[in-house]
């Protein structure tokens, strides 16, 4: 896979300042970020996710423990200190960042505290339409929307069940709702400024084929960059292969036709501390604050 030129970028601004939308080796390795891991629940359930609290596992979804709303600003200042670098302060979990309001009450006391911080948000995508303008308002500048399928028989094989509006939807009907919201909101985050990355689990035999129908559909709506995360098999998916090295390039390149396409993901925790593959100071951050279990 090619490795692009930061004069390549579509967002320039954040070459160097955010790892994970720098496009050069030395963009992703400039600058530090925080996963701060405030939210507890789910809205939809995917059938390879296994969330869990430990400080062992290296995967999304896991976290020591959760951190409060209002200890966000506290932990931020301690991975200030401990890392001098950080320049990113990111949600992404445990569960999805908008089924509750706990990660948008942290990024509006972070924003208000820190206001040359750049917030980012990333989401299943299932509230991002009708929570735009607040996240806006909250100073997040960069949203991870995860697309796994623009095909509802497709997403519903991978997520099977939402819940929207207080009601359960399921199958295909779940489906077609979750991959409209996520659509809209991409289009919504863009039109007021915000640059978007997607990231769709690569599952071989369910959506290898169909990554570059994802790929075309969110770029239509925005989407700035695409980042294809290999299967960590788990859960219902525990018995699925991981696509070879192979295949993960091969839907590289299909994606690539219609974005940039972000390569060097780490599958990092919800709440790591560092530069993502380089540095983690996590143990010492959450451990410092009272929050480890
Ligand atoms: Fe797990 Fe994220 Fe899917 Fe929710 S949206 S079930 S937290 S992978
Ligand atoms: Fe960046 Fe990937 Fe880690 Fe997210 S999981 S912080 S995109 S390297």
């Amino acid at each position: 896979h090619r490795n692009p030129a930061a004069a390549d970028s579509p967002f320039p601004h954040l070459e160097g300042r955010h790892p994970c939308f720098s496009l050069t080796p030395e963009g992703h390795s400039q600058a530090a970020r925080l996963h701060l891991p405030v939210s507890p629940a789910c809205n939809i359930t995917c059938r390879f996710c296994h969330r869990a609290f430990n400080d062992t596992d290296h995967r999304p979804g896991v976290a020591r423990a959760l951190v409060s709303p209002d200890q966000a600003v506290d932990v931020v200042r301690r991975a200030l200190d401990l890392c001098p670098s950080l320049a990113v302060v990111g949600i992404a979990g445990p569960g999805d960042t908008l089924c509750t309001d706990h990660a948008l009450r942290a990024f509006t006391a972070i924003h208000t505290a820190f206001p040359d911080l750049i917030n980012c948000l990333s989401t299943n995508g299932l509230r991002l339409a009708e929570k735009a303008e607040a996240i806006v308002a909250a100073g997040i500048k960069t949203v991870t929307v995860t697309v796994n399928a623009v095909d509802p028989t497709i997403e519903a094989a991978i997520s099977p069940t939402i819940t929207y509006r207080g009601q359960r939807l399921t199958g295909t009907a779940a489906a077609a709702r979750l991959i409209l919201n996520q659509i809209e909101g991409i289009r919504r985050i863009t039109a007021l400024g915000g640059v978007v990355k997607v990231n769709t689990v690569l599952i071989p035999g369910l959506n290898d084929s169909h990554v570059e129908a994802v790929a075309r559909t969110v770029a239509a709506a925005g989407a700035a960059m695409i980042n294809l995360i290999p299967l960590l098999p788990a859960f219902d998916f525990a018995d699925r292969p991981a696509p070879s090295a192979a295949q993960l390039a091969k839907a590289q390149a299909a994606a690539g036709a219609h974005l940039t396409v972000f390569s060097h993901c780490h599958r990092c925790r919800a709440d790591a501390c560092g530069i993502p593959g380089q540095s983690d100071v996590s143990a010492v951050l959450y451990g410092d604050t009272g929050v480890n279990s």
